[in-house]
């Protein structure tokens, strides 16, 4: 058993556990699949090991994640800032989860950032901010924070198992984050996601809840973005969806509704790139981005849009119009030779 996280880093991490008395464990804002499996599972073995610790999540995550066991338990800053402010303030040991820069917290992020807690970074993209954190896990090559979370547990106990509890959480990140199975994934995953499954779980059931249990207004909003929203640009192998306020509402939006909505257009032969544009209460476009094959969304994301992520998975945000988010990016098009079929 080959182990990812070094013997000494995983020893300094359990003296810091052991140290620690009040443990927050926070993740990033909109929190998806990964933030809440990673956060729920660590948190539940961090309780099996006879440790407490609370979650904080940024704002709501999506109704297709509240069957995860614990996730019931989880504070939501937006509605209760003032108990995650405290709950922070007294912590003496802050676990980062699926985030590798405090700014992706909002004003949270300048909280933590504000306080000398030891904070402990668990994560898999690129670029981690090595000041801000006390000790990191991070890997780049890992699918998903789950999957990291999954070889600091087996880097601790020694084991490939553990309990159907966290087996859930973490095949539920690990799911989400790979859409499907279908990128990030190498042999080392699938090892992972065979220990999971001999600890029980039950896929067929997670995939159900997870994808098959959307509301009716959210198929209608699906549809809608593919037959109005959509638009495609053959010259340079892209797709883009882009939606307002008034289109959600309209749609009865709820928090999650409009997840994989980006990877849609990638769906159509020979499309490459795929963005996706959505006004946000907070005055900003949210942008997400996707790509098939070379093409590094995560550097697009970057230059143009104060993002990043991953090569084909990444998102930023623009403090402008929606018309103008959009024109930006159409406007960047032509810069990228590898888009272009114009030969
Ligand atoms: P999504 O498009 O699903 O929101 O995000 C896709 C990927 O991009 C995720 O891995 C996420 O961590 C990253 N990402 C999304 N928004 C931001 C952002 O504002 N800043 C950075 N650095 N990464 C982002
Ligand atoms: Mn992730």
């Amino acid at each position: 058993m080959t182990e990812l996280f070094p013997a000494d880093k995983i020893k300094q991490l359990q003296d810091l556990i052991a140290d620690s008395k009040n443990i927050t464990i926070i993740t990033h804002v909109n929190p998806d699949g990964d933030a809440v499996g990673s956060s729920v599972g660590w948190q539940t073995f961090l309780k099996e090991q006879g440790v407490k610790s609370t979650v904080i999540v940024p704002n709501h995550f999506p109704n297709f994640l509240k069957w995860i066991k614990g996730s019931e338990n989880i504070v939501v800053n937006y509605s209760e800032r003032e108990k995650c402010e405290n709950l922070l303030k007294n912590s003496d040991l802050i676990f980062c989860l699926d985030f590798n820069n405090l700014s992706r917290l909002n004003s949270i992020g300048q909280l933590i950032q504000s306080l000398d807690t030891k904070k402990v970074l668990i994560d898999h993209h690129v670029g981690t901010c090595e000041n801000d954190f006390t000790l990191t896990f991070s890997k780049v090559p890992l699918s998903s924070t789950s999957e990291a979370v999954y070889e600091i547990i087996r880097g601790i106990t020694k084991q490939t198992s553990v309990s159907q509890e966290i087996a859930e959480a973490l095949y539920a990140g690990i799911m989400t984050d790979t859409g499907e199975f279908s990128h990030s994934c190498n042999s080392c995953l699938f090892r992972t996601v065979a220990d999971l499954m001999d600890c029980g779980i039950d896929r067929n059931r997670i995939h159900s809840l997870v994808y098959g249990s959307f509301s009716e207004n959210r198929m209608r909003l699906q549809g809608y973005c593919i037959h109005k929203k959509m638009e495609v640009l053959p010259e340079y192998k892209t797709a883009y969806i882009s939606l307002t306020l008034n289109e959600l509402d309209k749609f009865k939006f709820e928090p999650g509704d409009t997840e994989g909505f980006v990877n849609i257009p990638l769906n159509i032969k020979d499309i490459e790139l795929s963005a996706f544009f959505v006004e946000s209460k907070e005055g900003f476009i949210k942008v997400s981005l996707r790509s098939t094959g070379e093409f590094s969304v995560d550097s697009m994301a970057r230059k143009y849009f104060n993002g990043g992520g991953h090569k084909n998975a990444s998102g930023g945000k623009l403090y402008t119009s929606l018309d103008k988010a959009v024109s930006i990016f159409k406007s960047i098009l032509p810069e990228y030779d590898e888009l272009s079929t114009v030969v």
